[in-house]
């Protein structure tokens, strides 16, 4: 075969110089045909469109063609041509046809749709298909667009680790850490198990936040985030919960919850327009395929202010509701943790747009939140979305460290874990705020996917580790 520079799919459709000697590679998606002339529509993965591979039977060799099935990869010489078939702008006519990798009839992936369900069976092939393909491509983006985001604003990327040795962090279950012969476990003289023969000589778990670590560069490098995988061993089995998920957690100094508020808004403007402007064959796809709302709804959140709200004047709406013959799962009062049907009442029936729900009750929020005058909320922030319910949780952190200590105390925190994060307050603390973004959980909301497990490559939830 002819040595020809590949181009990509993407970049082949764009081109204009028709006539000129190109190669593609790629997978086949479609063939079809008859006995003159045969197409065949090869994907690269470099965008949803495929290139349409004309093929003259007059120049190639019909017995080749039989391996040029559904699923084969093949490496494609020959002439770029103005198409005219609707929809796509240049197509290629074959001149050499190199079958790369066969795939026979056992392949998966053959023409007729499968249900998400079946698709997260075979994720390891799934990125093959059309609505994969985009969502891992959106998720990209949107990786991108948040490292673009604090990049433009000054915030450092900050590495927290994530084995932890403290049990503390405050936000769910964890997973263990050892290297410890679980079928031949040592125990001290009074019973316990004994660590000192451990990895790290103590028990160590996988961390469930960066947040205090954030909270230590934040207080010296001013401004930070983190943007790594978190585990949680919650075993809720929702469309909305992964034990391994990707959390995005910037912490500012100086900045008080309503600077942290109208943070956590522009950032989620800025990724859902970065998405608009970056995206839009892959969002066309996905609106047009799951969600017939889907741009709009994006194109919506851009326009409107998010509402502001007191958790305690949001609680009175829902009880309100509740008054007027709304029906909720779950029972409503002051002082309940919300459930995500609370949160999506407030967004999508009363207010019809997103909501910041601030100083909640100290009760159902972590230790380090700074405490009201009022002695029962403390100064947390969640953002809730359409959908999604809470997309944010984040609060103005407590700097005073006679305040901190004493509900550390009081929930019966062991010191030998905070000993390092109260230095924060004992030398040189200063006002700061932070919140915690759930990456899974901004891509169910700009894909419209509804499954948190399709917006992932390789989703782990309670029983699931395949692939
Ligand atoms: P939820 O109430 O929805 O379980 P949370 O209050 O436990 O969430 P936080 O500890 O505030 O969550 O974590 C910050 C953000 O991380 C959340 O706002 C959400 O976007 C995301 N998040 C939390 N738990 C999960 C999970 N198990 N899977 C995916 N994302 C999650
Ligand atoms: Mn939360």
């Amino acid at each position: 075969m002819k040595q020809i520079k590949r181009t990509i799919i993407a970049e082949a459709l764009k081109r204009t110089d028709i006539g000129a000697e190109v190669n593609i590679k790629g997978w086949v998606r479609t063939k079809r045909g008859n006995k003159n002339v045969n197409f065949i529509a090869l994907n690269d993965g470099s965008t949803i469109k495929n290139m349409q591979v004309v093929v003259d039977l007059a120049k190639i060799d019909e017995q080749l063609l039989k391996a040029v099935t559904t699923g084969a990869c093949l490496s494609v010489n020959g002439i770029l041509a103005e198409s005219l078939g609707q929809g796509q702008t240049t197509e290629i006519q074959a001149t050499e046809i190199d079958v790369l990798g066969k795939a026979d009839e056992t392949y998966p992936l053959q023409k007729k749709g499968h249900s998400l369900e079946k698709l997260r069976e075979i994720a390891h092939l799934r990125p093959r298909t059309n609505t994969f393909g985009a969502v891992f491509r959106i998720r990209h983006n949107m990786a991108i667009a948040i490292h673009t985001f604090f990049h433009q604003k000054g915030f450092y990327y900050f590495h927290t680790p994530l084995i932890t040795g403290s049990d503390c962090e405050g936000a769910g279950q964890m997973f263990q850490v050892t290297t410890m012969d679980l079928n031949n476990l040592k125990r001290t003289e009074d019973g316990k198990l004994d660590f000192s023969e451990d990895f790290f000589g103590k028990p160590t778990s996988l961390t469930v936040s960066g947040q205090l670590e954030g909270e230590l560069a934040a207080t010296s490098l001013g401004a930070i985030y983190t943007f790594g995988p978190t585990f949680r061993a919650e075993n809720s089995n929702t469309p909305r919960h992964l034990a391994e998920f990707w959390m995005i957690e910037p912490e500012v100094a100086f900045n008080d919850i309503t600077d942290n508020m109208d943070l956590a808004e522009e950032f989620i403007k800025f990724c859902v327009k970065w998405a608009l402007d970056n995206c839009a064959d892959d969002l066309q796809f996905l609106n047009d395929m799951f969600d017939k709302e889907l741009i709009a709804r994006l194109q919506g959140v851009l326009k409107d202010s998010f509402v502001r709200l007191a958790y305690t004047e949001g609680v009175k709406i829902l009880e309100e509701a509740v008054k007027n013959g709304h029906k909720f799962e779950f029972p409503v009062y002051w002082g309940v943790d919300l459930a995500s049907e609370h949160e999506r009442y407030l967004v999508e029936e009363h207010f019809k747009r997103p909501v910041i729900l601030t100083d909640y009750p100290k009760e159902i929020k972590a230790f380090y939140m700074k405490q009201n005058e009022d002695g029962k909320t403390v100064r947390a922030m969640d953002v809730l979305f359409p959908k999604i319910g809470e997309i944010i949780g984040g609060s103005e952190r407590e700097a005073d460290y006679d305040k901190l200590l004493a509900r550390i105390q009081e929930l019966n925190i062991p010191m030998k874990d905070m000993w390092w994060y109260l230095d924060t307050r004992k030398y040189g603390s200063c006002p700061h705020s932070g919140f915690g973004l759930g990456f899974e959980r901004l891509m169910l909301f700009v894909t419209g996917m509804q499954n948190i497990r399709d917006v992932i490559p390789f989703p782990r939830t309670p029983k699931n580790a395949e692939f």
